[in-house]
């Protein structure tokens, strides 16, 4: 059974001062099996940062499910909810903005271990060190630490509730290239090491693909392509995956050079969804029915979904 399971998650939002409805999520669907990495990846405004917030229920869904070892968390309210929901930890883009600048880092985690009932001596310094730092960081403050320090002092906070899947939300991005991939290695060792599954969310198909097994390509609140990230790259069922991965650097030889230019254009407006597939106006390949008919995420071929009539058409003839 899958760990966590994303079962057709819409969301929607009024527009203030009209009656206008901001289509934020239309539809997502994914699962995550235990200790694997999920790479989520899309352009800004694609809905990923609704998602992660959907997933931890820092926000209810309009429609759809999110299961944690097949219980419904959107069904579970106050002290239930609580429960399980400490099973899925956030780590944010910007650890200083939710650290307390006043707390030390120590007292911070002492905070949420406490919160969970999860206290006993040395549990902090046992934290610290996971992540990396030595136990007389628990005296510093926030502003006496660098960005890759804070963000080892999020990680920490959002393992001390002892979760078992840790959402990132371009926990990383903000980060330099050297710090960035010192952190990107810690994460691959909580998962080799505590069998931690992740969601790793990202605009950055590159970032995405060094650290996942599988990755999820989101275009306006969907997912339009999943597989493993090899084949998806190698691949591309979906023309907005084969522009996106246009932009990014192959350093692998055996992975051909990509020929299709970047995605031009913008994402749709969020509160006047076109007609038909979301990515025609957009989409070099784009037909008739691309602009009548919403095209399913489906299993076009073994391992790999897709939400594309063309590609789809084109596998069943392959
Ligand atoms: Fe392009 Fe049509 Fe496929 Fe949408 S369904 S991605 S418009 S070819
Ligand atoms: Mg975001």
């Amino acid at each position: 059974m899958p760990l966590l399971e994303a079962h057709d998650l819409v969301k929607r939002y009024p527009v203030r001062g009209s009656d206008g409805v901001v289509h934020a999520l239309n539809g997502v669907s994914f699962a995550l099996e235990p200790g694997e990495t999920l790479g989520i990846v899309g352009e800004s405004g694609c809905g990923k940062s609704t998602l992660a917030r959907v997933l931890v229920r820092l926000e209810d869904p309009t429609q759809g499910r999110v299961l944690l070892d097949g219980v419904d968390l959107t069904a579970l309210r106050g002290r239930r909810l609580r429960a399980h929901r400490r099973h899925i930890q956030m780590v944010f883009q910007d650890p200083f903005s939710s650290l307390d600048p006043r707390q030390p880092v120590g007292a911070a985690l002492d905070e949420v271990l406490a919160v969970h009932r999860l206290r006993r001596p040395g549990r902090v310094e046992e934290l610290l060190d996971v992540v990396g730092l030595p136990a007389e960081f628990a005296q510093r403050l926030p502003h006496e630490m660098s960005g890759g320090q804070r963000q080892r002092v999020g990680i920490a906070r959002a393992l001390a509730p002892e979760p078992r899947v840790l959402l990132l939300d371009e926990s990383v991005s903000a980060l330099d290239v050297s710090v960035r991939a010192e952190v990107m290695n810690l994460l691959a060792h909580l998962r080799a090491e505590l069998g931690l599954a992740q969601v790793f969310i990202s605009h950055d198909m590159a970032m995405v693909r060094q650290i996942s097994d599988r990755v999820a390509v989101m275009y306006f609140g969907r997912v339009v392509e999943e597989g493993g990230w090899r084949d998806v790259l190698a691949d591309p069922l979906h023309p907005y995956t084969a522009g996106l991965r246009a932009a990014v650097p192959v350093p692998d030889p055996s992975i051909a050079q990509p020929l299709t230019p970047t995605v031009v254009g913008e994402v749709p407006d969020p509160v006047r969804p076109p007609a038909g597939c979301p990515f025609h106006p957009r989409c070099p390949r784009a037909e008739d029915v691309c602009r009548a008919e919403l095209p399913p995420l489906a299993e076009i071929r073994t391992g790999r979904r897709a939400a594309c009539h063309v590609a789809s058409r084109a596998e069943a003839l392959r």
